[in-house]
């Protein structure tokens, strides 16, 4: 019995020994002090011992038990420690390593023209101002000589949503509510940049959704001549050339008279290509002397003020300063297209 004992626990120690993880170590403690485990069942098979025999072999197999616990925590101890080792080798951070780049975005090609357009303005002493995307058809049209039935009206077929408000059409209604919010006949410079919407079809040259910035110059004495002479700096400036301008008698209901403004084809310099279709011009914005009744819609009187009043589409612009021939391109979100701005 004795003999067997010591057996057990030579093999038990060697197993202990052997174990290389916290799970086997485990594997030996069950099998060897575990409730069915061999050195529990020699306890249990005691009852078999004489009254003399059962003390001593009981002292011997607890000893064993004992001694083995002790080393099986100590081995516990042991794995633990080398396990930690191991993680805190193979988690090891090089900070020598190069970081990952992460890739820097840039501005829209419609944003970088229509920031080259503000600093002009701005430059020139324009204010910039902002109305909402979402407006009424008081200020969108009415405000503006366009009463309901009008047939220009239908050159700007809009999105309604209900029968007196829309999706604005034109930022000319930021002038309108720009003149209202000044005492009458106090003199106006503003920029309006934003959003226009219409319902127009998709195609290299429209869209249902674009960006227009208009114009306002009120003050006393204001005429053509500066209207010509602000937009000839204007569009010498953004298209960093010496570009003609050529005024086009035209109509719009808000200005009187009204014009469209060209500038020499900026791609062939007025010897006549494909953009500007062999005439060596290019149309690039509407402009006129604003209406002397929109004037007093907003309560300035004609007889006192005058002023002019310019409206150009911002992706015209984009176009033709960066040569690209179709619209759409602005708005697929091609990065092919847009890493070369
Ligand atoms: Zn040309």
């Amino acid at each position: 019995m004795e003999e067997q004992i010591a057996q057990l626990t030579g093999e038990a120690q060697a197993a202990i020994q052997a174990a290389d993880s916290l799970e086997a170590l485990d594997g030996v403690r069950v099998k060897y002090l575990g409730k069915k485990g061999e050195l529990t069942g020699i306890l249990r098979g005691m009852g078999k011992l004489s009254a003399e025999e059962r003390p001593k072999v009981g002292k011997i197999v607890n000893e064993a038990r004992a001694a083995l616990e002790e080393q099986i925590a100590a081995k516990n101890e042991a794995l633990k420690g080398a396990a930690l080792a191991n993680r805190l080798a193979s988690e090891k951070i090089d900070v020598t390593l190069p970081g990952r780049r992460v890739p820097l975005g840039h501005l829209h090609p419609l944003t970088l023209t229509l920031n080259r357009i503000k600093e002009i303005f701005l430059d020139m002493g324009f204010s910039v101002e902002e109305g909402p995307e979402i407006e009424k058809d008081y200020y969108n049209f009415e405000a503006l000589n366009l009463p309901k039935d009008h047939p220009a009206r239908d050159m700007q077929d809009s999105f309604y949503i209900t029968e007196d408000i829309l999706m604005r059409t034109q930022t000319s209604p930021v002038q309108a509510r720009t003149m209202q919010s000044h005492e009458p006949n106090s003199p106006i410079r503003m920029i309006a940049p934003g959003r226009v919407y219409r319902r127009d079809d998709y195609d290299a040259s429209h869209s249902p959704m674009f960006t227009q910035v208009e114009g306002l110059v009120i003050d006393k004495g204001i005429s053509l001549a500066d209207l010509k002479g602000t937009l000839e700096l204007f569009l010498q400036q953004i298209f960093n050339d010496k570009v003609q301008v050529r005024l086009r008698p035209s109509f719009f209901p808000f200005t009187e008279p009204s014009t469209e403004v060209d500038v020499s084809c900026v791609m062939c310099h007025g010897h006549g290509c494909s953009v500007c279709k062999g005439t060596g011009w290019l149309e690039i914005l509407g402009a006129g002397m604003v209406h002397p009744h929109v004037l007093e819609m907003s309560g300035y009187d004609p007889n006192v003020v005058s002023g002019f009043a310019f409206g150009l589409g911002v992706e015209r612009i984009a176009m033709l300063s960066y040569g690209v021939s179709d619209l759409r391109l602005f708005y697929d979100n091609d990065m092919r297209f847009l890493r070369q701005f």
